[in-house]
């Protein structure tokens, strides 16, 4: 399997695959104006696996609603790994970020910047300007710019440096800007300084945990082999492929919802609901970009009607 996921990132890349095509050439519009009641999402994470960690629950539910989700890692991942690096390892992420999409029937691209990396600079600012533009996007998810990550904390800013651009022709005049501005919101994160995390929405994702959890499963050089080895408990991991899913699980969907979240849910889905939540995703409004009122937000989360 992993083989087979190596030779097709190797096929894709000498025949330019979605990750490296959407990135160099201009382009227009890839998806239809959302005139047809669904959601255009874009999600940024810097690495391949940070935004199945943040949204990929949220990511299943929109996409089984019909609703239309992009994830876009803007690094390519060829710093993270312990024995491998360079082009053989973007190339293997690459293959792996785009299984992880297939399994719950999202489009996963990665661009061609080095993992480890990352700066503010134009080139990137303008290949999400481009890419936000493309998916016509109503929805535009990244981290907050304060991290322990360069790399994360640059595609915070990158984004919020995006926000405003992605309407103004002159920026980027080779793919067409966008009448209306998107809403922007920012994943959740633990970190306090200069202010903690501000859970406004909050998504139960029970229902789908395992289904995240399999999404996760594909990334295999994170989760099974750079992650475990950085933490110092690479020998805990099991050889088995069932087994190591199952430790997966147990180390990785442990955690409940912090007090914030857990009062986001119950304001979200009721007390009673709110209570029982075991697994959620919870997103901060970003202050650029359209700021939505709670009805707007009602629409673009269409998951808290039963
Ligand atoms: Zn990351």
């Amino acid at each position: 399997m992993q083989k087979l996921a190596r030779l097709a990132a190797l096929v894709s890349l000498v025949l330019g695959g979605p990750g490296t095509s959407a990135q160099q050439a201009p382009q227009g519009r890839t998806q239809p104006p959302s005139t047809d009641g669904k959601l255009n999402v874009i999600a940024f994470g810097a690495h391949p696996d940070d935004c199945d960690q943040r949204a990929g629950g949220s990511a299943i539910k929109w996409a089984a609603l019909g609703h239309r989700v992009r994830f876009v890692s803007v690094t390519n991942g060829d710093a993270g790994h312990q024995t491998e690096g360079g082009g053989a390892l973007a190339a293997r992420r690459r293959a792996e970020a785009r299984e992880a999409g297939r399994r719950i029937g999202i489009e996963y691209i990665t661009l061609d910047n080095h993992d480890g990396e990352l700066l503010p600079t134009l080139k990137p600012r303008e290949d999400i300007i481009r890419q936000i533009r493309q998916w016509n996007a109503d929805l535009v998810l990244a981290p907050r710019p304060n991290d322990y990550h360069p790399d994360h904390r640059y595609t915070g800013a990158l984004v919020q440096d995006a926000a405003y651009m992605v309407v103004v022709p002159n920026i980027a005049p080779d793919t067409p800007a966008l009448r209306r501005n998107p809403v922007f919101l920012y994943f959740q994160d633990g970190f306090q300084r200069p202010n903690p995390f501000r859970p406004d929405i909050a998504v139960a994702i029970d229902d789908v945990i395992e289904k995240k959890i399999d999404m996760l499963d594909a990334h295999v050089s994170q989760f099974y082999e750079w992650l475990p080895w950085v933490a110092g408990n690479l020998e805990k991991v099991p050889k088995g492929a069932a087994e190591r899913k199952q430790w997966l699980k147990q180390t990785r969907a442990g955690r409940q919802p912090s007090p914030a979240v857990r009062e986001a849910l119950n304001k979200w889905y009721g007390p009673q609901k709110g209570n029982a939540v075991r697994h959620a995703e919870a997103f901060e409004i970003c202050e650029y970009g359209t700021r939505p009122d709670e009805a707007m937000l009602r629409r673009l989360f269409p998951f808290f009607v039963e």
